[in-house]
């Protein structure tokens, strides 16, 4: 993929968000792992206090792993330490994003996991969802707390703030924050009638792995 090409998938991208709710104004933040060049990582990534609804692919930026932007004018996310951090623990990461849906917000604030509740999530988020530790926004503190809750699986709740979701590609990271939205809001609705039926421990054991045989990840 071009840069030029990239940059419109990003924008496509923030415009899918907005318009699912996934995120409000310029929040949230979206990027892309590029192809290495000259020794170099490199990473597209969303420019900090522009509203999606105004974003521009010129605006996007190209940026290295210490966060100097190598291509494009701006500055990049306030969150980008925390899209670095992602990529440094997790080789088979292409792309994050960090969303601030309502009903992952809303267990983030309450500082509640997700728990493993049907199939689809397992198999596709990786398991349960965890709530990270309390970070302050924009530091790398955030980022360290955020990864390790992280772990191996496709989304992370932040305390007090939203979520980040990573995946392999910016279309499977976009569908991985829309079933976390999901999943978030059928827990809320249902605790809301009683009881929850989490899925048995035998059955959570098998989809767990089969969702790391499917991404590449270490079984062990
Ligand atoms: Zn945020």
């Amino acid at each position: 993929m071009t840069y030029e090409e990239v940059r419109n998938a990003i924008v496509a991208a923030c415009e899918r968000l907005d318009a699912e709710g996934l995120v409000a104004g310029s929040s949230g933040n979206v990027s892309v792992r590029l192809e290495p060049k000259d020794g170099q990582e490199l990473f597209a990534i969303t420019p900090s206090g522009i509203p999606y609804r105004v974003l521009e692919p010129a605006q996007i930026l190209v940026i290295n792993n210490e966060k100097e932007v190598i291509d494009g004018e701006g500055r990049p996310s306030t969150e980008t330490l925390m899209h670095l951090a992602a990529y440094r623990a997790r080789a088979d990461v292409g792309s994050v994003i960090h969303s601030h849906s309502i009903y992952a917000s809303a267990l983030a604030i309450a500082g509640e996991d997700l728990p493993p509740l049907i199939d689809e999530q397992v198999v596709t988020l990786g398991g349960g969802i965890k709530c990270a530790e309390w970070g302050m926004s924009a530091t790398e503190d955030l980022a360290q707390k955020a990864v390790a809750a992280l772990d191996f699986r496709r989304s992370v709740l932040l305390r007090s703030h939203g979520a980040l979701s990573v995946g392999k590609t910016l279309e499977e990271v976009l569908d991985v924050c829309s079933l976390l939205e999901r999943m978030s809001q059928i827990y809320i609705l249902a605790r809301s009638m009683g009881n929850i039926e989490k899925l048995p421990e035998n059955i959570l054991e098998i989809e767990i792995k089969y969702y790391k045989i499917k991404n590449g990840l270490p079984t062990e």
